[in-house]
């Protein structure tokens, strides 16, 4: 398709970013034209909007930001085969290279070949947007669009709290930004036993209790490892969903954590963390796991699953919806942390849709 279209542009290595023009991407082969309906912004389009030290390291301005969304296929390259025009997707947002053995093996997840839509490409702040086809995930119809936007990083939260038992166990969610809350939602869902939030900003923790979390800890106010050996009877959780990065709220977790429980891990610190191994995971017979992005595609037909269940409840998690011009107001709502997901619409059409 030819013509030029609205997006949001990291111009420069800095801060910010800005509305601008570019041409619609032209397709290759096995790629798809995608129409943006929705797209979220991300803790990572934060990072990268407020330039911190990972940015400045990962980040080739100029380019396209955004990789969260939903859209219709309104061009398809000649050897496309699976989707059609008309086809409402989201994407896989790691391009990975599809050969090697870890794709072979089930864990394209963390394929060393991977690119990221949006961080190494030209994303989805954009009135359009060209994936690999690969890379699309069909969405039924008829569902807010907001909603499929959000499944990327809900993928995050699912392969987090799915990562080993948790029916009828005891989940200490650590750090309740968006994707925090998304576990909190995701474990009440599957029916863990209880759900513990902890969390130091006041909104987001109470946006965790609208989610289902039956213990509400802010870590500034009370010591969690006193307050959840309490509730649990001096034993600790089984499971720890850890997507703070903190230091402290690690090193605190490794304490309230029962003997034999499983800590999964998906907040990023920012530099070492130091741990007791010996006492807090040798002796205590731990599991320590790292989860990164979503299995490919398995934690996809989770999400799809658990969507469909009914039994997740996604509206209290998508806190503000925007038009895409306002993305500053967006980013600065991320920066107070006064929000859950924060969704743009490329058009205005679609917002006031929504709205009426
Ligand atoms: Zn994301
Ligand atoms: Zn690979």
């Amino acid at each position: 398709m030819e013509g030029q279209m609205k997006v949001i542009i990291k111009a420069e290595a800095g801060e910010g970013a800005e509305l601008s023009e570019m041409k619609i991407p032209q397709i290759g082969p096995k790629d798809v034209l995608v129409k943006v309906l929705a797209t979220s912004i991300c803790g990572t389009d934060y990072h990268i909007y407020s330039w911190d030290e990972w940015s400045k390291k990962r980040i080739k301005p100029p380019y396209v930001m955004g990789h969260e969304f939903a859209g219709e296929v309104i061009e398809i390259g000649k050897d496309v085969t699976a989707i059609k025009v008309g086809d409402i997707i989201s994407a896989e947002t790691h391009i990975v290279c599809g050969v090697c053995d870890l794709c072979t093996t089930g864990n394209a997840h963390i394929c060393k070949d991977t690119a990221i839509l949006g961080v190494d490409t030209n994303g989805t702040y954009a009135e359009y947007v060209a994936i690999p086809e690969s890379n699309a995930w069909k969405n039924p119809k008829g569902i807010d669009p907001a909603y499929l936007a959000v499944q990327e990083p809900l993928g995050n939260a699912v392969h987090t709290v799915m990562a080993g038992e948790i029916i009828g166990k005891t989940i200490a969610v650590v750090g309740c930004g968006p994707i925090g809350i998304m576990a909190v939602a995701v474990a009440k869902a599957v029916s863990a036993a209880k759900v513990i939030a902890i969390e130091v900003n006041e909104y987001r923790l109470d946006l965790a209790g609208k989610l289902g979390a039956d213990i509400l800890i802010n870590p500034l106010e009370e010591d969690p490892v006193k307050r959840i050996l309490e509730e649990t009877n001096g034993l600790g959780v089984d499971v720890v969903a850890e997507m703070s990065g903190n230091a402290l709220a690690i090193q605190q977790a490794l304490k309230y954590i029962k003997l034999g429980g499983r800590m999964s891990l998906l907040g990023i610190p920012t530099k070492e963390v130091s741990i007791d191994l010996a006492n807090d995971v040798v002796f205590k017979g731990i599991t320590m796991q790292g989860i990164v992005g979503r299995k490919m595609y398995d934690t996809w037909f989770q999400v799809k699953g658990l969507i469909e269940s009914g039994n997740l409840n996604l509206e209290p998690i998508i806190t503000h919806r925007l038009p895409m011009e306002d993305f500053k107001e967006g980013f600065e709502l991320m920066k107070q942390g006064n929000c859950g997901k924060v969704v743009l619409y490329p058009n205005n059409e679609i917002l006031d849709n929504f709205r009426k």
